[in-house]
């Protein structure tokens, strides 16, 4: 069985480099946010210059992030996340490279140091202008009183606050990059999960991985542009299938 050969190679690699998509967090309650549910369907993405100038662009983003942040508060790790803190706590996981800004890696049981939230995380919030981070429930708690535009309380800024993720138009943070190709270089196993690895740099990862001569095992409901490097590509829950060959 293909199961039993990747348990089999996870058993024998010792520094596993993981990158996870939105596909991980699906079974934890969280829609892929490139297909919200229910009203924030028609939602509209808002780009880093449009915060920056519009403050109705500002106060429309914040109406929808005080609709998504709490149910992400809320969510709880699913098995899929416990197992790749276990792989953690065994030290076999080299890195986790995510572009989930739901904090669950972290709920499941990762070590900060090796989590890299290439999209940045929706439990903070931050000044735009001096980069004060401040708690996402405090932030919301607060959106009402300050009309949805919310500022920076330093003194003398009053910068513009925005959670902590990678806006649309926005870079990724140069640091974050500098990590994730050590990440992959160093790694003796890449395992993709849950991405449908269209969105680059974090797609480019497989790549990289592939041409230098890594093993890598994608796990993903549907197929990606990258199936075809991969060793083996399975298409299972990841909640059933990683504490089966994580284990
Ligand atoms: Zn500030």
């Amino acid at each position: 069985m293909e199961t039993d050969k990747i348990k089999n190679i996870i058993e024998k690699s010792k520094k596993i480099t993981i990158l996870t998509g939105a596909g991980m967090s699906t079974e934890s309650g969280i829609a892929d946010y490139r297909s919200p549910a229910g009203i924030w369907e028609q939602y509209k993405a808002v780009t880093i210059q449009e915060l920056g100038s519009d403050i109705q662009k500002r106060k429309y983003y914040w109406r929808y992030k005080a609709e998504t942040i709490p149910g992400m508060i809320k969510a709880e790790p699913n098995a899929g996340h416990k197992a790749i803190g276990e792989l953690d706590k065994q030290g076999k996981l080299h890195y986790l490279l995510t572009q989930n800004i739901d904090g669950l890696h972290e709920k499941g049981g990762v070590s900060k140091e090796r989590i890299v939230n290439l999209h940045g995380t929706n439990l903070e919030a931050i000044c735009w202008s001096c980069k004060k981070v401040y708690d996402i429930e405090k932030t919301l708690a607060k959106l009402e009183e300050c009309d949805y535009d919310p500022r920076c309380e330093v003194e003398g800024c009053d910068g513009f606050l925005k959670p902590n993720t990678v806006s649309f138009g926005q870079n990724l943070n140069p640091d974050h990059l500098g990590i994730a190709g050590k990440a992959v270089a160093e790694c003796d196993l890449f395992l993709a999960l849950g991405s449908s690895l269209a969105v680059h740099p974090a797609a480019s990862f497989v790549e990289t991985a592939y041409s230098s001569q890594k093993p890598v095992i994608i796990i993903n409901r549907d197929p990606t542009p990258y199936d075809g490097l991969a060793l083996y590509k399975l298409t299972n829950s990841l909640a059933e299938i990683l504490p089966e060959i994580m284990a």
